[in-house]
């Protein structure tokens, strides 16, 4: 008999665990949330909040609370390096959709600009939401030990920290949200793929009065780019977490060669180093040494139990997808745990889960691993090269100096390396344009939209099924709202516009057959909302009498180009596809 049952155990209060705890609350799911630290996390990590995450603070009701402590997209404009923050700058480029022309892009993709934001500041404002809900049973100090699954449950042992009492909960799923070294997904046996351990650093967090140096440049990364110096990292990246005071500096080294000493000594003389003048006194508030891994879980699914986060996907930290990946998992996996507990959604539901993230968290990888080798480009076209001395650094830096077609040459390198840079730093298509090929979704037929502009740089809109609802600001009535919006709880959302009136009716039949809720929302129409810029005529793809059918994670569940007279048949169909058929059709296996 277990100590206590409860239908989902989520392990880990990381980003991921407490999404998924947010999530499930809003949704009425009741859950354990177990972490063995005593509190959240204890060092900055994670700090860019992309826009999609932001919207998923939006949809949890949070995005208030998130911008009230997080810097916002402003402060994020520069990338820079330098030979130090007091020494010469050597290269600056617009990041996180700064630039006048990205900027465009960026608000137009969203209702919700991106920010920064370090985990310790992040999490406290999930944990603080996640705790009024009572829903949710948090357990701080509290350690995942094992489990075992059986066709009707999971039963999993846990350890009280403090007493080294144990007990056992019986829960009808379990989520692995337990990071990079998740002990669930190795007793799951959940196949990870890559390489671990590429390569080594150590995050010094630290306080110090960088004002006058910075707020001219805001900015979050000030890479150093000093002659005679480590070729790819200087000594150190300094990762501001809040304007102009607090930081981590990254020093990465080689642990077969080197080591890197928590020790304030050592710390004030590379923040001084850094910064180009010996004359501050950085407090030192702590250390942690990490690694770049490469890796991703073959799948995300085994039986009843369903991994998320760092658990499943392990890369390094270029690119910023960490945090907001592993927050858009518990995204993808939390409507579809409720409907299924619910009765409204069978198994495949959730075999979904692992078939739409699992591509997105290999992208995701495979890009940021990208990133972290290109990061030399820059480097490179500085004139700076391994094991340079530091006299060669500063002639083949002064090169860059130089008038004449030489220096010319010099200086268009340099910009082309930039230009690379992009690919970590204002890479919209990878933030935000993964679309789900395979999964819980009903084709309508058409072809995937061809990307018009470079897809890993530029997100393209479209409701092609599959893809993330197209944002546009709609009128409702005295406040503007997204059409992003629109989507709440765990209701489908159907969108349609004039002459659409009967689509309303025939997502009542659709309800009544299949007990899924839909909300009919129509568009442009004198009693709706109002389309006030023509956007949404622009973005929907479909005809004003069509309508998008959209998922409550906001993904286009299927889509019809106009009315017709066979609409309530057609959406009964679609929705059994989704949730029912496929449920029927598969027994939940467990080995
Ligand atoms: C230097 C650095 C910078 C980064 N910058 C960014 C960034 O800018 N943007 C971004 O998106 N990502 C970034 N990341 C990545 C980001 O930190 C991770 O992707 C993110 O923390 C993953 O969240 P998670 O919840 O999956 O795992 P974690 O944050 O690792 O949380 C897992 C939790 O599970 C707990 N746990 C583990 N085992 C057990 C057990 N047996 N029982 C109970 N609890 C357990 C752990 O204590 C931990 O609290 C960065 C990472 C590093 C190292």
């Amino acid at each position: 008999m277990a100590d206590m049952k409860v239908p989902v155990l989520i392990v880990g209060a990381g980003p991921a665990g407490l999404a998924a705890s947010n999530l499930l609350s809003r949704y009425g799911v009741r859950h354990l949330l177990v972490e063995k630290h005593p509190g959240t996390a204890h060092t900055p990590r994670a700090h860019i909040v992309n826009q999609r995450t932001v919207e998923i603070f939006r949809h949890m009701g949070l995005e208030d609370r998130l911008r009230a402590v997080a810097t916002p997209n402003e402060l994020m404009a520069n990338n820079v390096w330098l030979t130090s923050l007091a020494g010469l700058e050597v290269a600056r480029l617009h990041a996180w959709g700064s630039s006048p022309e990205r900027a465009a892009d960026y608000r137009k993709a969203s209702p919700s600009p991106m920010v920064n934001c370090p985990q310790t500041v992040l999490e406290p404002v999930l944990l603080e939401a996640a705790r009024e809900r009572s829903e949710a049973d948090i357990r701080f100090g509290h350690e995942f030990l094992s489990f075992v699954q059986d066709a009707d449950g999971v039963t999993a042992t846990m350890r009280e920290r403090t007493s080294g009492v144990t007990y056992e909960v019986r829960s009808d799923y379990l989520i692995a949200a337990d990071g990079g070294r998740s002990r669930v997904v190795e007793q799951a046996g959940l196949p990870i793929e890559g390489e671990s351990g590429l390569a080594t650093a150590v995050n010094v967090w630290f306080e110090a009065d960088l004002t006058r140096y910075l707020a001219h440049r805001p900015g979050v990364l000030y890479w150093h780019a000093a002659p005679g110096t480590p070729f790819l990292t200087g000594a150190g990246t300094l990762i501001c977490h809040q304007p102009w005071d607090q930081f981590v500096m990254v020093c990465s080294y080689d642990p077969a060669t080197e080591t890197i000493p928590h020790t304030d000594e050592f710390a004030v003389e590379r923040i001084r180093q850094i910064v180009g003048d010996p004359t501050i006194t950085p407090l030192i508030k702590g250390f942690s040494t990490w690694t770049i891994n490469h890796q991703v879980a073959a799948r995300y699914r085994e039986g009843r139990v369903l991994a998320m986060g760092d658990a499943v996907h392990r890369h390094p930290p270029t690119n910023g997808l960490g945090l907001n990946t592993s927050i858009a998992d518990a995204f993808n996996l939390a409507w579809k745990l409720a409907m299924v507990l619910r009765g409204q959604a069978g198994q495949a539901l959730l075999d979904s889960y692992s078939s739409e993230r699992q591509p997105v968290g290999r992208q995701v990888v495979d890009r940021a691993m990208q990133s972290a080798g290109e990061m030399a480009a820059v480097k490179e076209a500085l004139g700076f090269f391994p094991d340079q001395s530091e006299a060669d650094g500063w002639a083949a830096l002064e090169g860059l100096y130089q008038p004449g077609p030489a220096g010319d040459r010099r200086r268009a390198a340099l910009r082309e390396a930039l230009a690379l840079m992009n690919y970590q730093f204002n890479a919209h298509g990878v933030e935000l344009g993964y679309r789900y090929r395979a999964g819980a979704v009903v084709p309508d037929g058409t072809p995937e939209p061809v990307p018009v502009r470079d897809p890993q740089l530029y997100y393209q809109p479209t409701t092609w099924p599959g893809a993330h609802l197209p944002h546009a600001w709609l009128d409702g009535r005295g406040r503007r709202i997204s059409t992003l919006d629109l989507v709440t709880g765990t209701h489908f959302s159907l969108i349609t516009g004039i002459g659409g009136e009967d689509w309303t009716a025939a997502a009542q039949r659709a309800t009544e057959v299949t007990g899924v809720p839909i909300d009919v929302h129509h568009i442009g129409t004198q009693d709706g909302l109002w389309d006030s810029y023509g956007d949404w005529a622009e973005l929907r793809e479909v005809e004003s009498t069509g309508a998008v059918l959209v998922r409550p994670d906001r993904h286009v569940a299927w889509r019809a180009a106009q009315f017709t007279s066979d609409a309530a048949a057609n959406l009964c169909d679609v929705l059994q596809q989704l949730l029912m058929n496929i449920g029927k059709t598969e027994e939940l296996s467990v080995q």
